[in-house]
């Protein structure tokens, strides 16, 4: 064992990757291992919670979980901003004070383009940050007739059900406000089908919209916005009048990790080997969406690849058994409205991805939300 001098675990980002990897290594070792931990936020907060808010299930302060309530062996947390990561010497400069590594997990996420979309920033709204969906609670509330927009702006974006989920949802909160007759809803996304890897998905998401009559506008994106005319521009060429505008903006790698070297440009996600999740520099590990493996950019495949990572940590330390490599499995659910989740199962590292599809129901939903509180357990409780 390799543990006469205490390890120095730096795990950059607390969302679903830093959050697992953190826990894992902490229930392995404890205070045996000192695990710090580094976010700019003070709480986290799960991608489908700003859904819940946008749409009025949830006050913002209810899906808030303060990093502060951490209590784990071996575990120090740090509310404080990365400036700069040298993954060669494995130190890290943050606001706070600078750290050194034997170990340096990056888990930074992705951050948005917000101004790569001409218009975006001054005629509609994004709803994929948490200060951009809780804002938009405000604004659904005010509306009540006209034309809704959902659009996808670049071709790599977190969560690809989310879309399909919004149109749902909103279709529902209009429906149940008596507003579904005065108003339209149009959903333009990247591919030719909601779901790619799981056709049943698709077509199911597909059955969905129509019954609601939602359009679904295919492989398209939305390239920009005319805020004077209210009209989305879309990459094919059309032009789609708009009263509200609900956008998933381009999504680029965090700026200071494209100026660690650690990825060639802003939309180049980190490389890594897609069986250890290492990137080219020995012991600097990236997880999650900040990552190029080629799994979609969703929690559970940041919380399954950091489970890798955590478990080769602790061979190395240990001499325990070689970890199981990365499969580039996960699950995701659906709002299908109505209280209803469906559940897509999807594998990607082992040939074409290929999927299989669980029908919404009460009782899915119910698995979404242990799935929730499960985490939230597990990540913040010792
Ligand atoms: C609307 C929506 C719905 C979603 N629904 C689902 C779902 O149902 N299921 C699912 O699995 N996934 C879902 N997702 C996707 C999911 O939220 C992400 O894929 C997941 O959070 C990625 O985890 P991560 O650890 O890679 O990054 P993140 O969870 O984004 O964590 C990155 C962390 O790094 C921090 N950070 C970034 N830069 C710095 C810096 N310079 N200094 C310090 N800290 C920094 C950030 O504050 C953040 O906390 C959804 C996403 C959205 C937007």
């Amino acid at each position: 064992m390799l543990l006469a001098m205490r390890t120095r675990v730096v795990v950059l980002g607390a969302g679903f990757g830093g959050l697992e990897l953190t826990t894992a290594l902490s229930e392995a070792l404890g205070d045996k291992i000192d695990i710090v931990l580094i976010d700019k936020n003070d709480a986290f907060v799960f991608g489908f919670s700003k859904l819940d808010v946008m749409f009025g299930r949830h006050l913002p302060s209810e899906v808030r979980h303060p990093y502060s309530q951490i209590l784990k062996p071996g575990v120090r947390f740090f509310q404080t901003t990365v400036r700069s990561i040298d993954p060669a010497s494995k130190i890290v400069v943050t606001d706070a004070q600078t750290f050194e590594a034997d170990y340096l997990v990056v888990a930074l996420g992705a951050d948005y383009d917000i101004a790569a979309t001409p218009g975006l920033a001054e005629g509609g709204n994004e709803f994929y940050s948490p200060a951009g969906a809780f804002a938009l609670r405000d604004v659904l509330a005010e509306f009540r007739s006209g034309h809704a927009v959902i659009g996808v702006t670049g071709k790599s974006f977190k969560c690809p059900p989310a879309p399909s989920e919004t149109a749902l949802m909103l279709h529902d909160f209009l429906q149940s406000r008596g507003l579904r007759d005065a108003t339209q809803i149009t959903l333009v996304m990247p591919f030719g089908v909601p779901i790619p890897p799981s056709p049943e998905t698709s077509q199911a998401l597909l059955a969905a919209f129509a019954e609601r009559g939602i359009r679904f506008v295919k492989d398209n994106l939305v390239a920009s916005l005319d805020p004077a005319r209210k009209v989305a521009v879309l990459s094919g060429g059309e032009e789609i009048p708009y009263d509200l505008f609900l956008g998933i903006p381009v999504h680029r790698v965090p700026q200071v990790v494209v100026e660690s070297g650690l990825s060639a440009d802003p939309f180049a996600w980190v490389p890594v080997n897609k069986q250890t999740l290492e990137t080219s520099f020995p012991g600097v590990y990236a997880v999650g969406d900040v990552n190029g493996v080629g799994t979609p950019k969703a929690g559970i495949f940041a919380e399954g690849s950091a489970a890798v990572v955590a478990k080769r940590i602790l061979a190395d330390l240990t001499g325990s058994p070689a970890p199981d490599e990365y499969g580039g499995k996960g699950a995701c659910y659906i709002e299908f409205g109505d209280e209803k989740v469906a559940r897509v199962d999807v594998t990607f590292l082992h040939g074409p991805p290929v999927g299989s599809y669980q029908a919404p129901s009460e009782a899915m939903a119910a698995e979404k939300s242990l799935f929730g509180s499960s985490r939230i357990q597990r990540w913040f409780l010792s």
